[in-house]
């Protein structure tokens, strides 16, 4: 026999077990972003390179070492399977001129592809809620994007997530704050590690990012950029705290939120749990006034985030909410050719009720097919026979509870299965 071809690592299947739980979280995440009037767009999961290393930025670790690149042979064109969906959001909203009627509250979901090492929480194909609202210049926005995440959490039922705000100012306070760094960083120079060592001069304000355990000392005694604002931006964030106050919003300012993607000004934060290990956060976003002009489009605010389903996921199930997990109603046993036939029937019409069926396929005596009945999960079996077909009397039997087995109609069948 050949020698069974395996997925790619860090790239998972996600199996019947698992999809009732990705079914819930996908229709609460429609109904979540309906009430609050946010749109959703599809986009495709190639772009070319270029909009991803624009929109980034070239020194971020995304473009250096997660992207997942290569030529498309049939013209020498650069393609990358997308890291992340801002990038795109953005050029489709440009491509198509959406702001030209106004601002736009766009919502999109799916997978994204980065090459990291893959454990739990971390997968090199994963899946991201991301939710934009362009057009805006906030704060108000800034907090219903926060106040939408906080609702998100009830509605899926976890509770031990806590909000890290923050803000990086304006790119003028910023460089001015990076020289600043840059100086700090120059008296620790044999300490930083490689990544930091080549940063410092192209992109000093990652190195605060970094994840390398050997370099935190040095992130902690850096200067914040928090004590080096711009006055408006001071202002916005200042606005920002006191709205969410007002909505009830619990938060802690991290001045060391400087987020992974070069896009952002001003507002930043984060959502984040210690259920995770390293992989704690489980929603990211903020404001990022410049992109929309750096790739191509008229100066316009805009703010977003987005959120890793696989970790919020694994929360939801850490906190024993109870998913529905859809079982069919009932499982239709039938044995001889008349039986059948009126076994088709009554599963086509119970059907077109609103009744969930499996209709058993395959043959076999009824009791080989009651035990396919007993594993399929259904509440109760309907058992047709000969009988059964000739009087249009079917019988039901309770499949999960001690109770009697009855002879209904069709009609009456209905009603006792749908448990109205
Ligand atoms: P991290 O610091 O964990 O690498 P990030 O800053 O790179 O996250 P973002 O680019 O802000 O992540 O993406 C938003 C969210 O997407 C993250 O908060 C996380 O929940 C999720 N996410 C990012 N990368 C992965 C991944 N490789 N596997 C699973 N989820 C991920
Ligand atoms: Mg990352």
């Amino acid at each position: 026999m050949a020698k069974i071809i395996q997925a790619i690592r860090g790239m998972n299947d996600i199996l019947p077990n698992q999809t009732y739980l990705w079914e819930f979280f996908e229709q609460t995440v429609r109904e979540w972003m309906a009430t609050y009037g946010y749109c959703n767009i599809r986009l495709p999961i190639i772009e070319r390179t270029d909009l991803f290393v624009r929109s980034i930025g070239a020194v971020t670790d995304i473009v250096e070492k997660e992207m997942y690149t290569f030529v498309d042979h049939l013209n020498g064109d650069s393609l990358t399977l997308r890291p992340e969906g801002t990038a795109s959001c953005v050029r489709a909203v440009l491509e198509h001129n959406l702001l030209y009627t106004g601002p736009q509250k766009l919502y999109y979901s799916g997978p994204m592809f980065r090459h990291e090492r893959p454990q739990k929480g971390r997968y090199r194909q994963f899946h991201q809620v991301g939710v934009e609202a362009l057009g805006y210049a906030g704060p108000d926005v800034d907090v219903e994007l926060i106040v939408m995440c906080a609702e998100l959490w009830d509605r899926l039922g976890i509770s031990n997530v806590h909000l890290e705000i923050g803000t990086l100012g304006s790119v003028e306070s910023r460089t001015l704050y990076q020289s600043k760094l840059i100086g700090y960083l120059e008296q620790h120079l044999s300490e930083l590690d490689e990544d930091a060592q080549r940063r410092l001069y192209r992109n000093p304000l990652r190195i605060l990012d970094s994840k390398n355990p050997q370099m935190q000392h040095i992130v902690d005694g850096a200067p914040k950029l928090l004590d080096n604002l711009d006055d408006d931006a001071l202002r916005h964030f200042e606005q920002l705290q006191h709205m969410l106050h007002s909505e009830g919003i619990n938060f802690k300012i991290n001045p060391r939120l400087v987020r992974g993607l070069d896009y952002y000004n001003r507002t930043v934060f984060e959502w984040v749990t210690d259920e995770l290990g390293a992989q704690g956060t489980i929603c990211a976003g903020g404001r990022y006034d410049g992109l929309i002009e750096q790739i191509g489009g008229k100066s316009t605010p805009a703010c977003g985030f987005a959120m890793g389903v696989e970790r919020l996921l694994l929360l939801v199930l850490g906190n024993n909410k109870e998913i529905p997990n859809p079982v069919p109603d009932a499982y239709v046993v039938h044995q001889g050719e008349i039986a059948k036939k009126f076994a088709w029937k009554s599963a086509r019409y119970l059907r077109y009720h609103g009744v969930k069926i499996i209709l058993h396929c395959g043959g076999g005596n009824f009791k080989v097919q009651m035990k396919k009945a007993d594993a399929s999960g259904a509440r109760f079996a309907v058992i047709i026979g000969d009988h059964e077909a000739e009087t249009e009397i079917i019988s039901i039997k309770p499949l999960r509870e001690k109770a009697e087995q009855v002879s209904v109609g069709l009609l009456e069948a209905v009603v006792l299965l749908k448990n109205i």
